[in-house]
């Protein structure tokens, strides 16, 4: 099935009063060196510190009675899995996670921390997708699958319903783009808030196989992208949001390690909030473009701002 716009009206209406309706952040700074009206719908701030609470609680609040009952399993490099944690933990439904060893602690820390049970694997060498299922047949339990879902999709949709309903029309709107959840959920509320929106996904440069996809026409492969945009390292898109993007998307852009780094420091000094490194590919892309957005006004999506605070500062020091 594949979600429209009303499956987004939807999901907002079951995540009002449990989702934080974040800010809209400007600077008359940054709109001056690129030349445009930047409005950053800042998702670091959202409950656990990124987006994708909206799509795990909408997806969660839709179970019936025994599939609460039993529970609900699933995968992620991080953030998915603190959703799926503390919506769980919101709706009394208890949550087993799978995560790789290698996930930054403090991610592991605020899904245990949410009272969800972790399971651990090698995210080099390990099919986490298989692992997700075998536990779910195994346990009887629910999978929750971080993009590549119906319910999913539609709750991602809600941050750029908001962002527009709050900031009003946009000229273009730039997304960080992983498996494609957010990407599609944005396109559906942009294409009904905003009909002329030009919409970009902004993928690591390191695995641009989101690009690859959209030229191709189909589902593009790649083996796991090395890059510090820990929440975008996913090896292909999803086929729930795939038909949305063909349809939606004007273009995929990529950005570099150095660049979202740069723009971690620009989130810092200029807008005074963290974003995780994953959270500044939108950004990174609208100040590649700087000079060539005359006037405009641009919608950002900042992801998220999940990031050892050890880690952040290294990244801002430039170790
Ligand atoms: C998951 C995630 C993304 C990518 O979202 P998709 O729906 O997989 O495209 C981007 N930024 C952050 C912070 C994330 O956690």
């Amino acid at each position: 099935m594949i979600p429209t716009f009303a499956d987004v009206q939807a999901a907002a209406d079951r995540l009002r009063g449990h989702a934080h309706r974040t800010p809209v952040l400007t600077s008359r700074r940054f709109d001056a060196e690129v030349g445009a009206e930047v409005l950053v719908k800042a998702e670091n701030l959202q409950r656990m510190g990124a987006f994708k609470f909206r799509g795990a609680f909408n997806a969660l609040a839709k179970l019936d009675a025994d599939q609460r009952r039993a529970g609900v399993v699933a995968y992620s490099s991080g953030n998915h899995a603190q959703a799926v944690a503390l919506a769980a933990r919101i709706l009394g439904i208890p949550a087993t996670i799978v995560m790789p060893h290698d996930a930054p602690a403090v991610k592991v820390a605020a899904t245990k921390g949410y009272g969800a049970q972790v399971v651990t694997y090698d995210r080099y060498t390990e099919d986490r997708e298989r692992l997700g299922a075998q536990l779910a047949a195994e346990r009887g339990l629910t999978l929750i699958p971080p993009y590549d879902h119906p319910d999913v999709v539609a709750g991602q949709g809600t941050a750029v319903m908001e962002l527009i309903e709050d900031a009003g029309p946009i000229d273009a709107l730039f997304v960080p783009l992983g498996g494609g959840g957010l990407l599609a959920g944005s396109c559906l509320a942009a294409r009904a808030l905003s009909p002329q929106v030009r919409i970009f996904g902004v993928e690591p440069e390191a695995g641009d196989d989101g690009r690859q996809s959209l030229a191709k026409g189909e589902i593009v492969h790649i083996d796991t992208p090395v890059t510090i945009a820990d929440g975008a390292q996913t090896q292909h898109l999803g086929a729930t949001g795939f038909p949305i993007l063909q349809r939606e998307v004007a273009d995929v852009l990529t950005a570099s390690d150095a660049e979202l780094v740069e723009v971690m420091r620009i989130f810092a000094a200029t807008y005074k909030t963290v974003v995780e490194p994953t959270g500044c590919l939108g950004m990174a892309a609208v100040r590649a473009l700087a000079g060539r957005l005359p006037g405009r006004r641009i919608g950002v999506v900042v992801s998220g701002g999940n990031v050892d605070i050890e880690r952040y500062a290294a990244l801002l020091a430039g170790a």
